[in-house]
């Protein structure tokens, strides 16, 4: 039995930190959770919310098979190669435990996710709350954590670093209202977030986006890895990220990934189509950004708002007035200000392509329904999201040198250690972010239950 006055210490409370933090304590556990800034946001809340659980009940009431091992396959698939063998089996086989525990443990009411499709995902398998969005799902973690006894929260403190005595983690350095302490526990789960904030490491893993907009929370700045490394530990998929390539100018909100598979199309400020709009949203980015300008114009039909509709981030895109729509394509054309007979080639070439008249010339394999007037439209530009790379963990979540050996008693989740797969953006299938998070939190959760 430990004399420590808690089991675990866990660093960041966004989505690794707190769904970690409250399975442990769930499980009896003492926790303390400690956040750099309690009322700011952490990625979990302004990310879509959007989370894979495959083989869950509502898969099961809604009649779709899927299963831990299919979306392990999809993961691969995306990944071409690059997939994270060291956590993607144990990541999908705890998804489907991830949701039963938020539903039936916490309370908090699910659905499948299934209004607008998820590109590279074969079956609907991403669950969210009600509104769709990670504002509301942070909300709804949050008030638990608030309510759980076996959980201290420490508000607006800084965990600065890892303490170590005789080479051995025994806890962590914080810094709380200007005064640094130390806090001992047996085991610390690093849940910090990414390196999506800190140019630094951008520009020497994943140099490519350095420069473009930075979509995710300020925080991710990297820490964990600085301090695992510090001690020895492994890094991996440094260079892969999650890219945005639906993100409305000046980065505040995003259309959605899944306007091209409900059947949109992008256009340059030349009216002209420049990618296969199928692929996913992450891959997507980068040719926005090469475009004229680093602006794309997205175009679709009153179906294809109506579904977008259903997710909180288009709501916002919505409601800030970053959608247009019109009578006609020429009046859109106009509307946007740009040619109308280049949107109009641009429109019959979708469309003799969606009707199997000829095949997609920049390679495009899924259209959805045609489209039909009144159209809609949104600029869009590319962005980063989130990173990839990070500690490397095994299937405990537990932090491992590069020999794979574990670091006794120091743990990862989230950005803060290696992603299910890299790299580059294109390997990063929707989902993949809250659904490493979530499941490395629940795995590190019940390994640290396993040391009492
Ligand atoms: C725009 C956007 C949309 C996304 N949409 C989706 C989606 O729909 N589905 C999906 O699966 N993934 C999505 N993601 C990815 C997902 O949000 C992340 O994978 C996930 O939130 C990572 O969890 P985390 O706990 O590591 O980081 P976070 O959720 O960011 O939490 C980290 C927390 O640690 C705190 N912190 C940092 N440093 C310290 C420190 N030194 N001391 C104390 N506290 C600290 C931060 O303040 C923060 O609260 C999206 C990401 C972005 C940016």
């Amino acid at each position: 039995m430990s004399t420590q006055p808690f089991d675990c210490i866990i660093a960041g409370a966004g989505a690794a930190g707190m769904l970690g933090a409250l399975v442990a304590a769930r499980d009896g556990l003492r926790i303390v959770l400690i956040e750099r800034d309690w009322d700011g946001p952490s990625n979990l809340l302004v990310s879509g919310g959007l989370f894979p659980a495959a083989g869950s009940l509502y898969q099961h009431a809604a009649g779709i098979e899927d299963s831990p091992a299919i979306w392990a396959a999809d993961i691969r698939a995306k990944a071409a190669g690059d997939a994270n063998d060291a956590i993607v089996d144990a990541v999908a086989e705890t998804s489907p435990l991830v949701a039963t525990f938020l539903s039936e443990s916490l309370g908090i009411a699910l659905h499948l996710a299934a209004t607008v499709p998820a590109p590279g995902h074969r079956v609907p398998r991403l669950h969210a709350t009600e509104k769709e969005s990670g504002r509301e799902l942070h909300a709804l973690l949050r008030a638990r954590i608030e309510g759980e006894p076996n959980i201290v929260v420490i508000e607006n403190a800084d965990v600065r670093g890892l303490l170590i005595e005789a080479d051995v983690v025994r806890g962590m350095v914080v810094r709380e209202q200007g005064v640094a302490h130390e806090l001992r526990a047996g085991a610390v789960l690093l849940a910090t977030g990414g390196f999506a904030a800190n140019r630094t490491l951008l520009a020497e893993f994943v140099p490519t986006m350095a420069d473009a907009i930075h979509i995710g929370a300020g925080r991710n700045d990297g820490c964990a890895i600085e301090w695992g490394r510090a001690l020895g530990a492994g890094v991996a998929l440094m260079n892969g990220y999650q890219g945005q390539g639906h993100v409305t100018p000046g980065g505040r909100t995003r259309l959605g990934m899944g306007l091209p598979l409900l059947g949109a199309f992008m256009v340059n400020r030349m009216g002209e189509r420049f990618v296969r709009e199928d692929f996913g949203p992450s891959e997507l980015g980068q040719y926005v950004l090469a475009q004229p300008g680093g602006v794309a114009l997205e175009v679709f039909d009153q179906r294809c708002h109506d579904a977008a509709m259903r997710q909180g981030p288009y709501q916002e895109a919505w409601r800030a007035g970053g959608v247009f729509s019109a009578m006609d394509l020429d009046a859109l054309a106009q509307a946007a200000g740009i040619t109308a007979d280049a949107l109009q080639a641009s429109f019959q070439q979708v469309e003799r392509a969606r009707n199997g008249e000829l095949a997609d010339s920049l390679g495009r394999t899924r259209f959805g329904p045609s489209l039909a007037a009144p159209f809609y439209a949104g600029w869009v530009t590319g962005a980063l999201a989130h990173t990839q790379g990070g500690l490397a963990v095994d299937r405990h979540a537990r932090v491992c040198r590069d020999d794979g050996t574990p670091i006794a008693g120091l743990y990862a989740a989230g950005g803060a250690a290696a992603s299910l797969a890299g790299h580059g953006g294109e390997g990063y299938l929707p989902g993949n972010g809250l659904g490493q998070s979530f499941g490395l939190a629940m795995l590190a959760a019940r390994s640290i239950h396993g040391l009492r």
